[in-house]
């Protein structure tokens, strides 16, 4: 079975391969994340992933424009609301590609991760599947408890907003 993985960072994604490896699944990665700033950061987490899945895992790269986050995101640039249409926009691309390309699921990364609202996640996905006629694909074991290390791992979610979040509580600016 053929299943389009949505993928923002390597840790994740493992985390994906490792809870699907009984599976029969040919897992093929979409990169779409405009969200990700800067762009020397997007390229980072990008060639992490490959470096992580192997040569031999397909990933599709679209253009990265980050003007489509933006325009998504509009002026919710606080949370949660700012996250509800990211995590909107990048399963609408990711199961539109998938149905486009006849896979015979898609999944995205961002319910391995216990740093998103998954329950959220899963709603958008399945609204996305009936849209386009295409299953979501829900793991059984969305986030194991994987220790890696040896790659680049972010220390923060994705975007501007994300980033500038984390700096002022690391400097505890107000
Ligand atoms: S914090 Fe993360 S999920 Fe929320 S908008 Fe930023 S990149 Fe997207």
């Amino acid at each position: 079975m053929k299943l389009l993985l949505h993928a923002c960072c390597a840790d994740c994604a493992l985390k994906f391969f490792e809870a699907t490896k009984d599976e029969k699944l040919e897992i093929t990665v979409f990169y779409y994340n405009p969200n990700i700033h800067p762009r020397a950061e997007y390229l980072t987490r990008l060639l992490t992933i490959r470096k992580v899945v192997g040569k031999e895992v397909k990933i599709i790269v679209p253009d990265y424009r980050p003007k489509d986050y933006f325009e998504e995101v509009g002026d919710n640039s606080e949370k949660p609301k700012r996250c509800v249409k990211c995590w909107n926009l990048r399963l609408e691309r990711t199961a539109r590609y998938a149905k486009e390309k006849d896979f015979d699921f898609f999944c995205s990364t961002l319910v391995t991760s216990e740093y998103q609202d998954q329950e959220m996640i899963e709603k958008i996905a399945e609204s996305k599947a009936k849209k386009y006629g295409i299953k979501f694909w829900k793991t059984k074991n969305n986030c194991c408890d994987l220790k890696t290390k040896g790659f680049y791992k972010q220390f923060f979610c994705g975007c501007v907003y994300s980033l500038k979040e984390r700096y002022e509580e690391k400097y505890k600016v107000k």
